[in-house]
């Protein structure tokens, strides 16, 4: 579904985000400044904005989801946008109807964006460059492909806790080999200056040979885990396995789980991150997702002001206006 040809920026403008790969990294540096200034104008998401009046974004979820969908809804809401929470199972693509005949109808009714998830790498790309008007499309999760804005919020909230952020050892372990956030996070901390980033992951669960050619890869977290200043834990991603790739999960939790045990391994003052949803003694303990040290409820919370910077961007909001809020 990919083409060389497409570009998500047109004469410098971002037209659409669906990957953070080859996105300058002053432009990522931007978005996140963007989200910051929005988070002080709605003073926390308690004030809704008038950036986009007027205007309607389209959820288009062919994916389960919690935190993306509702807080791209929010988002837009506190922009002042109207939002379609499209609903894929009482529609007619039940009925048949083809992906792109099923975005042509919803673009003929007029739509300003579409947030798209689907468990196929590509689609929103696929989408975007299909439409028929001036809409923006922003990836939401595509297969194992991309998710942007979890990058940019995950970013966000590292830059927020350690503001030094190219001195920092950031390990992600989990199932990246089907991870769409460790191929986004990895961009975002590139962004951000790391260097220093090890992927950790059972054989079976790592990625292509290359697929990451400036992180250290490692198959022993306890290694992997050693000095770090972030830990990011994913989830097995079992609905992009083709067959069971792990014997057991007490297993894997024994090997790959972060317990507070472990976690005595990296620095004391060691940040936990994950994208959620969690699998509680799968792949994080239960007192390390609720310690003192996790930050998976301000990773959420960061996504808002995420999402309402990448609307305010794409749809042209008046940055300066963004400011005077
Ligand atoms: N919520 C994230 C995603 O959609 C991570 C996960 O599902 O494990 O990719």
């Amino acid at each position: 579904m990919y083409s060389d040809l497409f570009s998500q920026l047109d004469a410098g403008r971002l037209r659409h985000l669906i990957t953070l790969e080859g996105l300058p990294h002053e432009r990522i540096a931007a978005l996140l400044d963007r989200a910051d200034a929005l988070r002080t104008a709605s003073r926390g998401g308690t004030r809704t904005l008038d950036l986009l009046g007027g205007r309607t974004v389209i959820n288009l979820f062919f994916e389960p989801s919690t935190r993306t969908r509702t807080s791209f809804d929010l988002a837009a809401q506190r922009l002042g946008a109207h939002v379609i929470n499209f609903d894929i199972a009482s529609s007619s693509a039940s009925k048949g109807e083809s992906l792109l005949d099923t975005v042509h109808t919803l673009e003929a009714m007029h739509c300003d964006a579409f947030v798209v998830r689907h468990k196929e790498s590509g689609t929103p790309q696929f989408i975007a460059q299909h439409l028929r008007s001036g809409a923006a499309v922003l990836n939401a999760g595509d297969g194992n492909h991309a998710h942007p804005t979890q990058g940019l919020l995950d970013a966000l909230t590292l830059r927020r806790q350690r503001p030094d952020t190219g001195a920092l050892r950031v390990t992600i372990c989990g199932d990246i080999r089907h991870s769409r956030v460790a191929r986004s996070d990895v961009h975002a901390l590139h962004a951000l200056g790391v260097r220093d980033i090890r992927l950790c992951a059972p054989e079976q669960l790592l990625p292509e040979a290359g697929e990451f050619p400036d992180c250290g890869i490692f198959h022993n977290f306890d290694e992997a885990i050693d000095g770090a200043d972030v830990v990011i834990m994913l989830r097995l991603q079992k609905e992009r396995m083709q067959a069971a790739a792990i014997p057991s999960e007490a297993e894997y939790f024994a090997r790959y789980g972060l317990s507070s045990e472990r976690l005595k391994r990296a620095r004391s003052d060691c940040l936990v991150m994950h994208p959620g949803p969690i699998n509680r003694g799968v792949e994080i303990a239960t007192d390390v997702a609720d310690g003192p040290q996790s930050l998976i409820l301000k990773q959420v919370a960061n996504g808002v002001f995420v999402r309402m910077a990448v609307l305010a961007e794409l749809l042209g909001a008046d940055k300066a206006a963004t400011m005077r809020a």
